[in-house]
């Protein structure tokens, strides 16, 4: 990076959906004083990072994309993932944002200088400053392999879901997989067919609602490439409908009525009354992230799979061995283990140079999922209770952008130099999350989840519709916040 560009305005951290969406804002403001500072070599964030076999977006693309970069080709209702990497560097070209893009630039650390009000970082590639910092890291960007004895002694090939390794061809292997959440639902069904045997090993059962992907038709594309509107209005309709199960789905009462449907389902496509049994969910649906798959249960009825329930007690060099002492030989072991849990801004000091991490030990807080008290200038996307297992996470990330956007044209029609959300306001946006969340089926609902947090409670998602996040973000209310005005200067000498 040259010299005059390691001090901009505003760093955004990660060129995923999150960060670009608001490096496009930003051009689209008429601010270019900005960098995107991504660790990998190339934009994606997840999309890039998740390429395993199956791998699609469980949300329709419409929803899926940003309203202010629709994009009419959309192949299919549910796009797979190499579409929509596509779509994310198309992005990029299209709104010019290679020059402001900083690849190999992993955030190691940063502080927040309150006299010169910039927030300066290390980067792996050297320091950078700016005046405000967004983050778009992601909530899931770091696999975690499982807490399994032995598992660095497998003799065979093992990798996480989200680090597939192509070039171990998969066909013909003898092959466990771990875990049964959102990916390895895609996954599992996609290499099934081609290998020679599959020991899937379940700790918990999903609910699994069917997904209906079909192929988007050419008369349709052409549609919302001529008539936007109509796309806009397909969008809206998903929008609604999504609403409306998220709204079945948040009570534990009402969420029997999903499960009613699920049952009926899992009775029609596995016959087997033992493996049924295996793949009956105990505990509410809604609980844990439904999975959205039409090719799930097939896949395990496959002659070649097996799912196990037996409990894993360690990886031995030759396979899996389970609780009743049986060892699995495989020849390869997939983690579909799922990830570390919003790993956001954890090197980052604010103006007390407390680290985040240190301040969130007690729980993970931010006001309206975007601004932490204590940390000036400095926004979150996709920030604590910010989570929906119901529809697009991109709707919520485009309501904080606009938001971003509004904090920062208010610093700048003020003329102060930062500003930051009240303690107070947060505290009492927190206890009001808390109390809308209290006898949801998240909480309620029988179940251990990556939604919770260690001591109960839940920082991750939001308890409300997304209309209502929406109209919370429309309009930035001045009060939430402290500015800093710039010390008065010296008059200077005539
Ligand atoms: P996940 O939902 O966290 O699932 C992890 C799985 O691994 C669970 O079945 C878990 O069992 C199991 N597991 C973890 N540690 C284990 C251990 N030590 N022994 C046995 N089993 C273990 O992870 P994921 O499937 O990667 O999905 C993560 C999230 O990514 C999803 O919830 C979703 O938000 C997102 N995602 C989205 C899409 C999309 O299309 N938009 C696709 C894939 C993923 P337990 O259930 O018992 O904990």
């Amino acid at each position: 990076m040259d010299e005059e560009r390691r001090s901009v305005r505003v760093a955004i951290i990660g060129a995923g959906f999150a960060g670009l969406g608001m490096a496009i804002r930003l051009k689209q403001e008429g601010e270019h004083d900005f960098v995107v500072l991504e660790r990998a070599d190339s934009v994606g964030g997840t999309w890039r990072d998740n390429s395993y076999p199956g791998c699609a977006v469980d949300v329709q693309s419409h929803l899926y994309s940003f309203s202010f970069a629709p994009n009419p080709d959309w192949s299919h209702l549910f796009s797979p993932q190499q579409e929509i990497w596509d779509y994310q560097q198309r992005l990029v070209r299209e709104h010019g944002l290679e020059s402001h893009l900083r690849l190999g630039h992993e955030v190691l650390g940063g502080e927040w200088d309150a006299d010169a009000a910039r927030w300066r970082l290390q980067t792996s590639a050297g320091p950078v400053e700016a005046a405000f910092l967004v983050s778009g890291m992601g909530p899931l960007s770091n696999p975690i392999p499982p807490d399994i004895p032995g598992l660095e002694s497998f003799a065979g090939t093992c990798f996480h879901s989200a680090r597939w390794e192509h070039e171990h061809p998969i066909a013909g292997r003898r092959v466990a997989v771990i875990g049964t959440g959102s990916s390895a639902a895609q996954f599992v069904p996609a290499i099934a067919p081609e290998v020679e045997r599959l020991v899937l090993f379940q700790r918990t059962p999903g609910w699994i609602i069917p997904r209906f992907n079909r192929r988007i038709t050419r008369l349709e594309r052409l549609l919302y490439r001529r008539f936007p509107a109509v796309q806009r209005a397909v969008r809206k309709k998903q929008m609604v409908q999504r609403e409306g199960m998220g709204l079945v789905l948040k009570s534990p009462v009402r969420a029997k009525l999903i499960e009613a449907v699920c049952r009926a389902r899992l009775k029609q496509q596995v016959p087997d009354p033992v493996l049924r049994e295996k793949l009956t969910p105990t505990y509410r649906a809604g609980c844990k992230r439904i999975i959205v798959a039409d090719d799930w249960y097939p896949a395990l009825g496959r002659p070649n799979v097996d799912v196990v329930t037996d409990a894993i007690t360690e990886v031995v060099p030759e396979g899996v061995r389970t609780a009743d002492g049986t060892v699995h030989a495989v020849d390869t072991l997939i983690l579909g283990t799922g990830f570390e849990i919003m790993p956001v801004a954890d090197p980052l000091r604010g103006r007390d140079g407390v680290p985040l991490a240190e301040r969130w030990a007690g729980g993970r807080e931010a006001y309206l999922g975007t601004a932490v008290a204590g940390y000036p200038n400095y926004f979150m996307l996709v920030g604590p209770n910010t989570g929906t297992g119901h529809t697009s996470v991109l709707l919520y990330a485009e309501a904080q952008i606009e938001y971003v956007l509004q904090c920062l044209a208010h610093v700048a029609r003020t003329g102060a130099r930062s500003i930051e959300v009240r303690e107070e306001r947060q505290r009492a946006y927190s206890a009001g999350l808390r109390e809308q969340l209290d006898g949801t089926v998240w909480l309620e609902g029988g179940c251990r989840s990556w939604y919770l947090d260690a001591g109960g409670g839940s920082s991750v998602l939001w308890p409300g519709t997304t209309f209502a996040f929406t109209k919370l973000l429309a309009q930035l209310d001045p009060a939430d916040y402290v500015l800093d005005e710039a010390p008065a200067r010296e008059p200077v000498a005539a």
